[in-house]
């Protein structure tokens, strides 16, 4: 447990911004501040990446606007929750917010169904503050094919690879969560600067199509990159009944794999976003997994290195370098992972920490 009062821990994604962006623009702010902060506090959270993912109901038209709104509301909540939150955009921003024991916030964007093949776009998004990108979701983009569309075979499109090189001069990271086999290999081929995988977890132990081979958790690696490992007990494992081990073991099979400076954490809690759509048409099947699956984590971890600024080359890089797990390794697992009651009947919860 004392672990975890020295750690720096980053989460790589969260979905919370969403569920920020669908209330009304007067609430925002004290929304954030009553139902976000507590939690993040309570899990230990230093670093907090915030992607944008438009939801289906704005596509596509409604993609850009809804950008603007969700990017608007995360330099709101920082504002005005500036005694609690940064919003970090500099090297040493998020060093600096975490030193005044402040929550450090990045901004992302998932998927790029905003910009088409304006890839221009992802610049003037850089300007608003965006700092990590991932180039698909589960389907096709204008950039690439999503991890679902793996039977495509589809590397980057012409936009896809002009990206990697402007995201890249920009200093935003490259983000292959999402991103089918054949265009993790594409983005791996091209990338000269740290690329991450912001919410992925290892295929070895898992077959999902949104998990990552051994070869592309070196590949990774070899970038200096961190893989983020995703929470979501679909992709973790096929028990009925899914334990904070199975969350365990992927974290220390990529640490196996690609080495105990490149693994991070990618919560990937989107639960409460399943919740509030209830009646949304959001696919009752993947509703169910993900309700029934949620893990809540506390993580007890000592941090070995810090984690922003790595170098002036990486302008900001997050979540990850951070885990020295191997020195716990070797006591007690439930020492460094402790999971936490879920206080939501809709919400199974998983296990126990011994
Ligand atoms: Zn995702």
């Amino acid at each position: 447990m004392d672990l975890h009062r020295d750690a720096i821990v980053a989460d790589g994604h969260n979905d919370l911004l969403m569920l920020v962006a669908r209330r009304p623009k007067e609430v925002w702010p004290a929304y954030f501040r009553e139902r976000w902060i507590p939690q993040l506090r309570d899990g230990g959270i230093d670093v907090q990446v915030l992607p944008v993912f438009i939801d289906s109901e704005f596509q596509p038209e409604g993609a850009l606007r809804e950008t603007l709104r969700m990017i608007e509301a995360a330099h709101r909540i920082a504002a005005a929750n500036s005694d609690q939150v940064a919003l970090c955009t500099a090297p040493g921003d998020i060093g600096t917010a975490t030193a005044a024991g402040k929550i450090a916030l990045v901004l992302a964007l998932e998927g790029c169904p905003q910009i088409d093949t304006d890839v221009e776009l992802l610049q003037t998004l850089h300007r608003l503050g965006v700092r990590m990108v991932s180039f698909t979701h589960f389907g096709r983009s204008a950039l690439g094919d999503g991890s679902g569309e793996d039977a495509t075979g589809g590397r980057l499109t012409h936009a896809g690879v002009e990206a990697v090189g402007l995201l890249e001069e920009l200093g935003v990271l490259i983000d292959v969560s999402h991103v089918g086999r054949a265009g993790v290999e594409h983005i791996l081929e091209l990338a000269t600067k740290p690329v991450v995988a912001s919410h992925s977890s290892a295929f070895a132990l898992r077959d999902h199509h949104r998990n990552l081979t051994d070869e592309q958790l070196r590949g990774i690696a070899a970038t200096g990159g961190v893989v983020c490992v995703n929470f979501f007990a679909g992709f973790l494992t096929t028990a009925e009944k899914p334990t904070v081990d199975h969350l365990a073991d992927h974290i220390l099979h990529i640490l196996d794999v690609a080495g105990e400076d490149n693994v991070g954490l990618g919560s990937d809690f989107v639960a409460e976003v399943f919740a509030e759509k209830r009646d949304v048409s959001a696919g009752e099947a993947y509703r169910a997994q993900e309700v029934g699956a949620q893990i809540t984590a506390r993580f007890r971890v000592r941090h070995t290195a810090l984690v922003a600024d790595l170098s002036p080359r990486d302008r900001l890089t997050i979540a990850g370098r951070v885990y020295n797990i191997t020195a716990v390794r070797e006591t007690q697992r439930n020492r460094w992972i402790e999971v936490d009651a879920v206080a939501r009947p809709d919400i199974a919860v998983i296990a126990a920490s011994a």
